[in-house]
């Protein structure tokens, strides 16, 4: 009986062995998956970039050598906003960039970055990963054969840097501001006139007059830009609460890979994601505590509430605009305003006490 044990047990042990064996040695298994990614930023671009390179080690790391990730930059592929045709198309397996980019091919890419009086970054991921979010991200970017996964936050940004003082909603009549995405709609819907310049023209623009006012990121990324010394008023922010960056997968190479790589390129993505939102939050404290020390004449401001009860109800009109025109840009809205509701309360009493105790 003993003997007919020991046989059963390392029969069975042969047995688990060879089933290893069999499962290692799978042409798939063995097989090496090359990706290339077009990424907005230019080489080396802070921040943004060291997203995709984190990613990239990642996902090379984890996968033991059988994902290798071929990253081009902007310099490349000449191609700040293609991205999205550039992985649609196949021509580029994967992507790094920002959803709202592509308002113009698909109004419902707009929600997935960030959104004027939206929510902040942890209420954002808390509905990305458990309210929703994802899901309709998948609806939305599956219609072109593409998938999208949360890419980095830069946290809340700030309003942007002014030549003069906004005092009320008069003061924003006429107002030239590069303020891009839906922010901008919300801008030119209160009289101002909003513009898209490329990054590397915004300081001139704005030094020469070109421009009143222009809201780039905040502290992490506006210190290097020097827009503080050519504009006296830096204002807190509205726009971009929670500006979320993100990765696009082609579906067609997604779907082609075996199950444990697929896992780990989106592992790779969510962790370097994870880890872009600790940088910026890094970069903005680090920043501005120079920004507060080295030019001290930064002169910070607020919107009054009457300018950002004003900015509000424009935003409100235009939602409920879209709303009524298509009926996932709705869907999508709706989800966004009812996940809101309740984040926000949970925010108000958590964060937002315990902040306001501390300050006082
Ligand atoms: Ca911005």
């Amino acid at each position: 009986m003993k003997f007919l044990s020991i046989v059963f047990i390392t029969m069975f042990l042969m047995a688990c062995n060879s089933d290893k064996q069999t499962t290692s040695n799978t042409p798939e298994n063995n097989k090496t998956y090359t990706l290339k990614l077009a990424e907005s930023w230019p080489s080396n671009f802070p921040i943004f970039g060291d997203a995709t390179k984190k990613f990239k080690k990642l996902a090379e790391e984890m996968s033991n050598g059988r994902l290798k990730i071929r990253i081009d930059s902007k310099n490349k592929h000449k191609s700040a906003l293609g991205i999205f045709d550039f992985v649609k198309s196949g021509q580029y397996d994967l992507g790094h960039s920002g959803s709202y980019y592509w308002k113009g091919k698909d109004i419902n890419t707009l929600f997935f970055t960030t959104m004027p009086f939206g929510m902040t970054t942890s209420e954002q991921r808390a509905w990305f990963e458990y309210g929703g979010g994802q899901e309709l991200m998948d609806k939305v970017y599956s219609k072109h054969g593409m998938k999208s996964i949360i890419g980095g936050s830069t946290g809340n940004q700030m309003g942007g840097w002014f030549q003069k003082q906004i005092n009320s909603v008069e003061d924003l009549k006429g107002l030239k501001m590069r303020i891009p995405g839906f922010a901008g709609e919300v801008m030119a819907e209160v009289g101002a006139k909003p513009i898209n310049i490329p990054a590397g023209e915004l300081y001139t623009a704005l030094e020469r007059g070109t421009i009143d006012a222009l809201e780039w990121v905040g502290p992490s990324l506006d210190l290097r830009m020097g827009f503080h010394q050519v504009a006296p008023y830096y204002y807190t922010g509205w726009h971009e609460p929670a500006t979320e960056l993100q990765f696009l997968i082609n579906l067609k190479k997604y779907h082609s890979l075996p199950q444990d790589l697929r896992t780990i390129l989106t592992t790779a993505m969510k962790l370097s994601a994870y880890e872009m939102y600790a940088q910026s939050e890094y970069e903005s404290a680090k920043n501005w505590a120079n920004m507060k020390k080295d030019y001290p004449n930064i002169q910070v401001k607020t919107f009054s509430q009457p300018v950002f009860d004003a900015l509000r109800a424009a935003n409100n009109k235009l939602l409920a605009k879209l709303a009524s025109k298509n009926p996932l840009s709705k869907e999508i809205i709706d989800s966004q305003a009812a996940y809101l509701k309740k984040a926000r309360a949970w925010s108000a009493i958590s964060d937002q006490s315990y902040l306001n105790s501390q300050s006082k």
